[in-house]
């Protein structure tokens, strides 16, 4: 199925993909207004089952995000969770897939502002396979482009137009010959990635930016900390200096889109001995989790088809 006969869902209802179209003037095409999220559904083959990971949250986000650009979802949490099924049942989706529902200002005039502009949710979904085609773990440069800073732009809300500054960075990084960049805040802290949070391993212990490092809140970074903590591994969260990087153990990103993916080097710097073995036994755990292994996460997954 293509994506142009994909279903999707809009304006209350779903549509064939084909059928919808935003004007030339719409608000969130000119201004970047929009927020979104990205989500990931995993297909269990053994048991014909397609678990939708943690819906909730997303739509949680979603909310906050919408929040702070003065909009109103046009559902509840519980609403949209109903949607997402229908749609994966409507598109017979037997494949791993990203849902991409968002809400923008699709008003169709001139004039910045948040304020009292329309606009519409919608929800796509897609087939989804791996985010990086990259075995080994990930090359890595230190971007030269700063992190938004969440006094100028919000860090913690997925804001469409905020992704100019991930794009500057991923294109800098893939152009340079390198897989993915790693973004410093103002103050040269590091932050994450260009669509990832970010985790060291140092003496054994797990560190990650704390919320005040300008970094999205991630799903999946939540997801770690807790397989880690249940693995007895010391998690903490705080300011991480861009050399320690360098001197760090192992060091891996997580996004919805990524998973959990090991970097090799940073800035041309290999990263400990390569063998990961911490980022090994995360990345099994969160596999057996997603996958629906795990009956300790089941609540985590909303299965599209019993
Ligand atoms: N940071 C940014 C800028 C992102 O776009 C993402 C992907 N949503 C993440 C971090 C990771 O967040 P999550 O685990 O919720 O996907």
């Amino acid at each position: 199925m293509s994506l142009q006969s994909s279903i999707i869902y809009t304006k209350g209802d779903f549509h064939p993909y084909d059928s919808m179209k935003v004007g030339l003037l719409t608000h969130a095409l000119q201004y970047g207004t929009g927020c979104f999220e990205g989500v990931r559904g995993f297909w269990n083959d053994e048991q014909h089952e397609l678990f939708l990971l943690d819906l909730k949250e997303h739509y949680d986000r979603l909310a906050a995000s919408a929040r702070i650009l003065f909009m109103t979802l046009p559902h509840t949490t519980d609403e949209l969770i109903q949607i997402t099924k229908e749609l994966v049942r409507r598109n017979d989706f037997r494949t791993n897939i990203y849902l991409r529902p968002f809400i923008f200002k699709s008003a169709e005039e001139i004039g910045v502002r948040l304020h009292d502009v329309a606009d519409q949710f919608a929800l796509i979904a897609v087939p989804f396979g791996r985010y990086v085609n990259v075995d080994n773990g990930l090359r890595v440069c230190t971007s030269a482009w700063r992190r938004i800073d969440d006094a100028t732009t919000p860090a913690r809300a997925k804001v469409t137009g905020a992704y100019i500054n991930s794009a500057l960075a991923k294109s800098e990084a893939l152009l340079g010959g390198f897989d993915e960049a790693i973004m410093l805040s103002a103050d040269g802290h590091v932050s994450e990635g260009s669509a990832e949070n970010i985790f060291m391993v140092r003496r054994g212990v797990l560190y990650t930016p704390d919320c005040s490092q300008n970094i999205l809140e991630g799903v999946t970074r939540r997801t770690v900390m807790e397989l880690a903590r249940e693995l007895g591994i010391e998690v903490v969260e705080r300011a991480i200096d861009r050399t320690e990087l360098f001197v760090a153990e192992e060091i891996f990103f997580t996004g919805t889109a990524i998973g959990i993916e090991p970097v090799a080097s940073v800035d041309h710097r290999q990263i400990g001995s390569g063998e990961n073995p911490i980022t090994q036994q995360l990345i099994s755990r969160y596999n057996d989790a997603v996958y629906g292994r795990n009956p300790a996460f089941a609540t985590r997954l909303t299965p599209a088809y019993v």
